[in-house]
């Protein structure tokens, strides 16, 4: 008998969609079918690739108010977010559809012969993205991979996984070749695995948590295959007294409680100079308080629920454990995996709350004495992922943003993301960097070939 999976509604806790759960077998018989389309793909022209790219590109604008609906409800994030994301999906699709006729060698001077290199794709490639982000996060390893000529399988999270399956239909309308792209449903633990063990497989691209990347890392071992990890993160925000403090205030709630703290991004620690805390706290609170929580297709709504009734248990434990809750925001009554966004204040360095990825709507605030002290509490961490600095000194800002051990920084702003430019993490956040010219550096393989020329 078929086994399937209930696909949840985190906003009312009703069944979205009940959809075959995939095993082993079928995750072999993907991996089949990628390895069998690669040789054809290679070989397409790069701007018959790039045009097919586009048409990509153009059909997730076209189904985008489909998409965004679908990924809200699927996710409980509010709408108004998942419309921005598949936008940019939309972008990203367009953006890498400059790389197969850019994809450029060198010519290097060499004794007796002419010397050239090749960005050559991988092979099969296999994508691992959890449930937070579904689309975005699958279409940031989807575009360059396929640009750069490789076959894809795609293992979207069991929780999350309804956009995912919709790309296999708008991947087939743009035109892509059977095989080229397939999505298999089923566990981490069956099918994520088989997909990093196989030797067909040449590559795994994976984003999720550092328990589960760290696992990845150890068994793609055993295949050399390369890795990829976009993992977790306990980033700073770091206020100092100098700051536009209002701004900094108005932007520490989208920071942290975007897509409801269910972000590897999330600047869950909130560090603010000492002199300045008592000024920031209730410029904070209010905008905690001024929030729009509720049903997440309501176009007002800036925060929706978490997205399982098991990780609500597992974030309200970090809670539910810490003596500091300083002010939260009100969730709806009822059904809906609701939880209210909650700042912890004074929190000291060595507690849990300061230094374990919560993963949900909860901030940690805690104080610092001086510049010297901001950078070592920022790179008190395991992670090192994004984080923000917060002053009006701009020599201050470019200091400490280099010294901060972290993947991706801004100043004077949340702003983690972007088509154009590398995002990645450092330490236990992971390893390689997706969007911008960098991840095509993570789907291709530099061959050296030299051609002797010399008379003998
Ligand atoms: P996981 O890391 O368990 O899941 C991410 C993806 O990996 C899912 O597709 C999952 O499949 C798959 N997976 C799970 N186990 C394996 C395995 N052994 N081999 C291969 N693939 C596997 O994250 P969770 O969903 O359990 O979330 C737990 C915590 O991880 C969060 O609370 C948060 O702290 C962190 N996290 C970080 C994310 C980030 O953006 N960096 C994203 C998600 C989570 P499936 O779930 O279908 O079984």
């Amino acid at each position: 008998m078929t086994q399937t999976i209930e696909v949840i509604e985190p906003a009312t806790g009703g069944v979205l969609a009940t959809i075959p759960q995939a095993g082993a077998a079928e995750a072999d018989a993907a991996i089949a079918r990628a390895k069998a389309a690669f040789p054809a793909w290679r070989a397409v022209a790069p701007g018959e690739r790039a045009a097919l790219l586009r048409r990509i590109a153009a059909e997730v604008r076209r189904r985008a108010d489909e998409l965004a609906t679908l990924e809200s409800r699927d996710v409980g994030k509010p709408i108004s977010d998942a419309r921005g994301e598949v936008g940019m999906v939309a972008d990203v699709f367009e953006y890498y559809a400059g790389a197969p006729e850019r994809l450029l060698g060198d010519q290097i001077p060499v004794a007796g012969g002419v010397n050239v290199t090749f960005r050559e794709p991988l092979g099969v490639v296999g994508l691992i993205t959890p449930w937070n982000f579904p689309l975005p996060i699958a279409v940031w390893k989807i575009a360059p991979a396929l640009a750069a000529g490789n076959t894809v399988v795609l293992k979207p999270a069991e929780l999350t996984p309804m956009t995912s399956i919709e790309l296999e239909g708008i991947l087939r309308a743009a035109g892509v070749p059977d095989g080229v792209f397939n999505v298999v449903v089923g566990p981490g633990s069956v099918v994520g695995e088989r997909i990093v063990d196989h030797p067909d497989v040449a590559k795994v691209a994976f984003t999720g948590s550092t328990q589960v990347g760290r696992r990845i890392a150890a068994r793609a071992a055993e295949t050399i295959k390369r890795v990829t990890l976009e993992l977790g993160g306990k980033s700073a925000n770091v206020v100092f007294a100098d700051a536009d403090l209002a701004a900094a205030a108005a932007a520490a709630p989208g920071a942290v409680f975007g897509n409801a703290g269910q972000d590897c991004c999330a600047r869950s620690r909130i560090l603010v100079e000492r002199s300045a805390v008592d000024a920031f706290l209730p410029l904070l609170e209010q905008a905690v308080a001024a929030m729009r929580i509720g049903d997440p297709l309501d176009e007002a709504t800036q925060m929706g629920p978490l997205v399982s009734a098991q990780h609500r248990e597992t974030v309200a434990a970090f809670v539910d454990d810490s003596v500091s809750v300083a002010f939260r925001g009100r969730v709806p009554e009822g059904p809906g995996f609701w939880y209210p966004p909650t700042v912890l204040y004074p929190v000291a360095e060595r507690d849990v709350v300061a230094r374990e990825e919560i993963f949900g709507p909860v901030a940690s605030v805690l104080t610092f004495e001086d510049e010297a002290d901001a950078i070592r509490i920022a790179n008190d961490s395991s992670y090192g992922l994004s984080g923000s600095i917060w002053t009006e000194n701009g020599a201050r800002a470019l200091r400490v943003a280099r010294a901060i051990e972290s993947g991706v920084l801004s100043i004077n702003s949340n702003s983690s993301v972007r088509t154009t430019t590398p995002f990645g993490g450092v330490k236990q956040s992971g390893i390689g960097r997706e969007l911008g010219p960098h991840a095509l550096e993570a789907y291709t393989e530099v061959k050296n070939v030299y051609y002797a020329v010399a008379e003998s």
